[in-house]
């Protein structure tokens, strides 16, 4: 197993991966901003060494303080949880540059997974099933994107190649405004992302968010540990998951996954991934992977009872995963809330400081967080400050669970997205199971 691990995160990841590393007996060291020092992880962690100031830009993104503090403290590995550096390609080589491991896959997968266009083409290559589109890059020939969108049919969707976090993206609907589009868009893309490339798919007008979790051991294995639905979204951005996806037959699941396990040993893929999905009229379409370990994660761990952090860990250490796909069962039905530092209507972020705190507790109910009483939640850093995750042998009881669970959470002195979560659980759509992704944000009237 691995000797010592620098933990290159916050937050409620921090902590998780940490506790992680301890079941396993492996040493940490939490690297951290000013404004973190009083992150439980850090108190818990063996070392924890503050590697500059608040932003991100000069801690949680600081490239050569992180590698210098794997250095000095004579660790072995890097995790970058999720977020900041976790999809770095750059970071990954210079990391094993260093001569430490990173903890997840080689960068060349990472960037071959990064560029929307290339990762589709090998997806298809491998089998997956994709949404009709470009097949590759549109440019300057007006008379042949408009042939492709003609093809495809309207409406179509333009994406950017370089594109992440929801943006570099625009509906087309007709012909009139799809020249004008496809320039706006790589402008755009060219400003955001520094590449400029951008592509054209069907664009999918009532579809669901479906996610396939893989592990690989980076030596030609790979199992897939069922999918979760992550329709509950607001501006594109997850706010309640859940696994397994309502109405996914084992039938469905192991066509999806068996496709996912080989695209996975086609690209080399190692550690934990996501292969992102949209889901249509009984059908699958794949638009990204994720190469790293997801916010998601622990419904996913709930319904196996496979801890994937610690599966990172083994695979990062050249050891073979600890389960196969035989051994994989789906079992019961977990729901995820994240729990946000925000008001729950106008979704302003609310840091400061936690006056009063209880969590909820019982059979079936985790709360994986890092707040306590008297911390303060600082404005730098993504207003998530915790995951409250319930399971149930069935989703009836696991969202009974997450109503009472979300009953005994007392988080006072900033606001929470808690009442926005109350009101999820207790919708009748939600409880029936299957809503698109257009859902949440029509519910809010957003
Ligand atoms: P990002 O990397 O920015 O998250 P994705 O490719 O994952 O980009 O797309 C983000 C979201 O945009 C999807 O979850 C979906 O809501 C919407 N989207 C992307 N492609 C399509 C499409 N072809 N049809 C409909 N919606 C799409």
């Amino acid at each position: 197993m691995l000797d010592k691990v620098v933990i290159a995160n916050r937050g409620e990841i921090a902590l998780r991966i940490l506790r992680a590393c301890k079941e396993l007996g492996i040493k940490t060291v939490a690297v951290h901003s000013t404004a973190d020092r009083t992150l439980k992880h850090v108190l818990l962690a063996d070392e924890s060494i503050c590697i500059g100031g608040n932003q991100s830009t000069q801690s949680y993104l600081n490239v050569p303080s992180i590698i210098a503090a794997a250095e000095v403290t004579d660790a072995v590995a890097i995790h970058p949880g999720y977020g900041f550096l976790a999809e770095n390609a750059d970071f990954a080589d210079q990391v094993e540059k260093s001569g430490f491991i990173f903890i997840g896959p080689r960068g060349d997968t990472i960037r071959l997974m990064g560029d929307k266009v290339s990762a589709i083409e090998a997806m298809k290559k491998a089998g997956v099933p994709c949404v009709p589109g470009s097949d590759g890059p549109i440019g300057g020939d007006a008379k042949r994107n408009a042939a492709i969108a003609k093809r495809i049919g309207y409406p179509v969707i333009i994406k950017a190649a370089g594109g992440g976090g929801g943006r570099g993206m625009r509906v087309v609907r007709s012909e009139a405004e799809l020249e004008k589009s496809i320039s706006m868009t790589k402008a755009e893309a060219g400003a955001a992302f520094g590449n400029d490339m951008v592509y054209m798919e069907k664009f999918l007008e009532n579809p669901r968010h479906i996610e396939i979790q893989v592990l690989a051991d980076g030596q030609g294995n790979a199992i897939h540990l069922a999918e979760r639905d992550c329709s509950m979204q607001r501006r594109h951005q997850k706010v309640v998951e859940e696994a397994p996806a309502p109405g996914i037959t084992a039938e469905m699941r192991k066509f999806i996954g068996e496709r996912c396990c080989k695209a996975c040993v086609d690209i080399g893929y190692r550690g934990a991934g996501t292969f992102e999905f949209l889901y249509e009229n009984g059908e699958f379409y794949f638009i990204e992977m994720n190469t790293r370990i997801q916010v998601e994660h622990p419904v996913t761990e709930m319904i196996t009872g496979v801890d994937l952090i610690k599966e990172q860990l083994r695979v990062a250490a050249g050891l073979p995963l600890s389960i196969t796909q035989d051994q994989v069962v789906v079992r019961g039905h977990a729901i995820e809330c994240r729990i946000n530092a925000e008001d729950p209507r106008s979704f302003v972020p609310s840091p400061g400081e936690i006056t009063r705190f209880h969590s909820p507790g019982g059979l079936g109910v985790r709360w994986d967080s890092h707040i306590y009483a008297g911390y303060r939640v600082p404005p730098y850093y993504d207003s998530m400050i915790g995951k409250l995750i319930c399971y149930g042998e069935n989703r009836d009881i696991a969202i009974a669970r997450m109503k009472h669970a979300l009953n005994e959470l007392v988080i006072d002195g900033i606001k929470t997205n808690i009442p926005l979560h109350k009101e999820i659980m207790s919708d009748e759509n939600f409880r029936n199971g299957g809503t698109n992704i257009h859902y949440l944000e029509k519910k809010l009237g957003l």
